[in-house]
């Protein structure tokens, strides 16, 4: 099938909106200013939250709820003194990438084969989240499951790139004021091999994508730093740092734009809701996602990068279930950021045969997305499982919407892949 036009994007110091006719080659910028603000609910402060009670898996019995392992401190606890570590960790983070980025748009480094600067970012967003945690969280057990590991700094070609890492970390540290200390190059590698952490289905462990969405990152647009923390198996807070989402909705094309404020930190802490605040800026507001019972209404995300997900595939979803307006495609975990406040209702990702989901890429996002009152799963229903390791086992696909669209989603995706399927085995 034919794929459908898209929209893209684009980084934040030029927020402009591009369509695509094709999902192989990049579009065309169209120069579509953004909307006006959307009203997101604000709060001057992010209120204490203190769960009482055991929640149930929420949705509808139509789909099928295969993950309830109960979180052995939540009757006791909240997670406020790990949520604001996490939110520190993640901004401070996004500070280095954001230079590092800049550079690299500077020096145009994107059509060279040289993915140096990336890796920089990589490590060194890895490393900064790995001290601040431990800095601000010193009485805690401390296991990290990280994308990244030391393994190939370690060797000789690579002192000069582990130099300007820790020159970065150090750099960043310094130029916020918060903490003042200096690291040296072994603590930059063991703050790195912190990530180690196989996780699993017992204890605390956070879980950190330091750039997801770098192919987004390379290219100028979208990308997020994804923290999140799982207790007993389950995720019970999360942190997306998008530096380059424009704080107003990107769901209409048509307005103009009053205000240019880019970069977002959206939140999570289970049973408190989601908020959103902008990157580097204290006050919070609540976020829910868009509630929309008509397809016609709802527009979806997913991948830019066809080789991440199916694209044909999101389009015969999307058209079984009444879904009129173009894809919106954005790298990174920004898609359920953005979801979570109502830019869209829809987010479709269907991986290539083989490819494993990694904890990291879905974490944060996923209870960002519930706790706006969204629900993530598999093509058949069962919701995420965070709690086998490194790896997330699924059948198919992930979907997020919200909880009234999800049974007649749920359907549409069902009968696309059995139609795929068919259609691939008459071939
Ligand atoms: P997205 O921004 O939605 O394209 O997702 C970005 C994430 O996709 C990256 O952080 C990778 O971990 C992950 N990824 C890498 N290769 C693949 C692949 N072949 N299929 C699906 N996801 C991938
Ligand atoms: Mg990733």
């Amino acid at each position: 099938m034919a794929s459908r036009a898209g929209i893209r994007l684009t980084h934040g110091r030029s927020p402009l909106l591009s369509a695509s006719a094709s999902s192989s080659r990049p579009p065309p910028v169209l120069c579509v200013p953004l909307s006006k603000p959307k009203p997101y609910r604000r709060h001057l402060f992010v209120p204490l939250c203190r769960p009482l009670a055991l929640r149930s898996s929420p949705g509808p019995s139509s789909y099928r709820t295969g993950f309830s392992s109960p979180v052995s401190s939540m009757s006791s606890s909240s997670y406020e003194k790990e949520l604001a570590a996490a939110k520190k960790a993640a901004s401070l983070a996004a500070r280095l990438c954001q230079t590092v980025q800049k550079a690299l748009l500077k020096s145009d480094i994107q059509s060279k084969a040289d993915k140096s600067p990336v890796t920089v970012a990589d490590y060194g967003s890895q490393a900064i989240v790995s001290l601040v945690l431990k800095m601000e969280l010193p009485s805690e057990k401390f296991s990290l499951v990280a994308e990244e590991d030391s393994a190939d700094l370690q060797k000789d070609e690579s002192q000069e790139t582990l130099k300007r890492i820790t020159d970065l970390v150090n750099d960043t540290f310094s130029s916020e004021g918060t903490y003042s200390i200096s690291v040296s190059e072994e603590d930059v590698l063991a703050a790195i091999d912190s990530g180690k952490s196989d996780g699993g289905p017992h204890g605390r462990h956070w879980v950190l994508d330091p750039i997801d969405g770098t192919k987004g990152f390379v290219r100028g647009d979208q990308y997020a730093i994804a923290l999140a923390l799982l207790d007993e198996g389950r995720v019970v807070l999360g942190v997306l740092a998008c530096p380059n989402l424009p704080f107003t909705s990107i769901a209409n094309l048509d307005g103009h734009s009053s205000e240019n404020q880019i970069g977002c930190l959206f939140s999570a802490q289970t049973g408190c809701g989601a908020y959103m605040q902008l990157l580097h800026e204290p006050s919070a507001a609540k976020i829910s996602v868009c509630t929309t019972e008509n397809p016609a209404d709802a527009s979806f995300f997913e991948s830019y990068e066809a080789a991440h997900s199916l694209h044909d595939l999101s389009s015969a979803i999307a058209k079984k279930l009444g879904v009129q307006a173009p894809p919106v495609r954005i790298d990174s975990q920004a898609k359920y950021g953005a979801l979570a406040r109502g830019d869209g209702a829809i987010y479709l990702r269907f991986p290539h045969k083989g490819y494993r989901e990694k904890i990291w890429d879905h974490a944060a996002g996923s209870i960002v997305v519930t706790e706006a009152g969204g629900i993530a799963t598999d093509a058949a229903g069962n919701n995420l499982d965070f709690s086998k390791g490194r790896y997330l086992d699924l059948d198919t696909g992930i979907i997020v919407t919200n909880k009234k669209l999800m049974p007649s989603l749920l359907t549409a995706v069902q009968e696309a892949i059995r139609e795929q399927t068919q259609s691939a085995s008459h071939l």
